[in-house]
């Protein structure tokens, strides 16, 4: 089948290899080294038709951000933009994550999942559902929520995302 390259973007500690880690391993660590950056190869079945995954967990903090090279990004067909639903923050610099995409494939049309994660930390929301979906519909993207913690929708959006990639 085809091989996709997907990216995790996103603020750090929003659940980024906790995400991947769930996916790949149907594992949660409450423990995760904030420096790993790395990428992991999976194959999965979506509607029917076997595709091979490279996903790329990426790591780092603001001052590197600048020197990302567009052409790593380049490479993603798909990219999932994450941030904690319990942490403006982290939602308020996804904008930032989102144009460097755009800028870097020179297209606004790009397959991008939004990924409000830790959905199960509720009572700590501050991001409401309307505001991330907001977001998305601006992005061109799918919203969804997730949680690395419980594994909620984290298949989900990875089918997601596959799914746009086929369809562009
Ligand atoms: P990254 O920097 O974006 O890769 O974030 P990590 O995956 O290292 O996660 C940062 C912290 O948030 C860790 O302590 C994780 O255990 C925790 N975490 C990640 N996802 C979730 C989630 O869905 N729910 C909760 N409650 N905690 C999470
Ligand atoms: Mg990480």
């Amino acid at each position: 089948g085809e091989r996709f390259s997907i990216v995790m973007v996103g603020d750090g500690a929003v659940g980024k290899s906790a995400m991947t880690l769930r996916f790949l391993r149907d594992q949660f660590h409450d423990e995760y080294d904030p420096t790993i950056e790395d990428s992991y190869c999976k194959h999965i079945e979506v509607d029917g038709q076997e595709y091979t995954l490279d996903i790329i967990d990426t790591a780092g903090q603001h001052e590197y951000r600048g020197l990302w090279n567009d052409q790593f990004l380049r490479a993603g067909d798909g990219f999932i933009c994450v941030y904690s639903l319990a942490s403006m923050g982290s939602f308020q610099e996804l904008v930032g994550f989102r144009d460097q995409i755009w800028r870097a494939k020179e297209s606004e049309d790009i397959p991008v999942v939004v990924a409000a994660n830790k959905s199960d930390l509720e009572e700590d929301r501050t991001v409401s559902a309307e505001v991330g979906q907001e977001f998305a519909r601006m992005s061109n993207a799918f919203y969804i929520e997730t949680s690395a913690k419980t594994g909620f929708n984290i298949n989900e959006m990875v089918l997601e995302l596959v799914r746009q990639i086929v369809r562009t």
